[in-house]
């Protein structure tokens, strides 16, 4: 299985690009007005206490259910087209009835097993949104804390910032992850044991997952692990070389061998939470194939 193999993917990925930007930025709207309002009304009075309170219900309620309203419907339907399209890309899934090639279908309790899995992502899209939001906040207010104007310029700022460029940020963001992850889950219910990393198919190549291209992992694994660091450096005729280190468990000759552990010049990705599948940082546009 090739790169080739991913051109359905791709398609869909660029086709839901513009609508879940669209839906990420209603929610993103809807949050700037109603933390604005918030900030004129607690901060107005200069108690930083207040907004805090205001945060963390809002981020724990409000925000979910504006998420929940606004991306979840887009995101279930670009998940079940990636469902749909890894499952009958791969030949090796096609099973021999009576003398006929027909394709394995998914059974109903892998089919629900798929939808708890997207449950579970959406569930953490919610997380990493509402916890990325109020935790921006909260560093601004805890860093200007003994300034009121400054903190409020600052926070205005800040929403001003995530108008503009959030959506489209998460919307490259999470297109990768959940459909990484969609694929995966498909392809390990469809019999899949290992998954190769592709880097970007169209070409943006990083370092760091130039490093990781052509890399094979079984299903049960992770590329990366949660707190491993991922070294690369520029080698001579622009080659980029790259190690794996933290647990030890993964040894660093499978990218350059033994003789090129030199410190210089390295520069190091670490991660944060386990990486069965890209993104690894933001940006990312890898993906993965089966692999055997
Ligand atoms: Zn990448």
């Amino acid at each position: 299985v090739t790169a080739k193999a991913l051109t359905g993917l791709l398609r869909l990925a660029s086709n839901y690009h513009a609508p879940v930007r669209r839906s990420i930025q209603r929610a993103v709207n809807r949050e700037v007005v109603d933390v604005s309002a918030a900030l004129d009304r607690h901060l107005g009075e200069r108690s930083a206490d207040g907004f805090r309170v205001f945060m963390d219900g809002y981020y724990s309620r409000n925000m979910r259910e504006q998420l929940q309203k606004q991306c979840f419907p887009i995101f279930q339907a670009f998940l079940k087209d990636v469902r749909k399209e890894a499952s009958e890309f791969f030949t090796p899934l096609k099973v021999d009835v009576g003398g006929k090639t027909v394709l394995k279908l998914l059974e109903t309790e892998e089919l629900n097993e798929l939808e708890r899995w997207m449950r579970g992502y959406l569930n953490g899209f919610t997380n990493r949104y509402c916890s990325s939001s109020e935790g921006q906040l909260l560093s601004l207010v805890e860093k200007f804390n003994k300034s009121p104007d400054e903190l409020l310029s600052h926070l205005h700022e800040r929403l001003e910032e995530w108008k503009e460029k959030r959506a489209e940020k998460l919307a490259s963001d999470e297109i990768i992850r959940s459909e990484n992850g969609m694929a995966m889950q498909t392809w390990i219910k469809q019999g899949v044991k290992k998954f190769k990393w592709i880097t970007g198919p169209k070409g943006h190549h990083c370092p760091f997952c130039s490093a990781m291209n052509g890399r094979v992992i079984k299903s049960s694994e992770n590329f990366l692990d949660s707190g491993e660091t991922l070294y690369v450096k520029k080698a001579e005729g622009g080659i980029v070389a790259a190690s794996v280190s933290a647990s030890g468990k993964k040894g660093v000759e499978w990218l350059f061998g033994k003789e090129n552990k030199g410190g210089e010049g390295w520069s190091g990705l670490k991660m944060f939470g386990d990486k069965a599948h890209p993104p690894i940082h933001k940006g990312c546009v890898c993906r993965i194939v089966p692999a055997g």
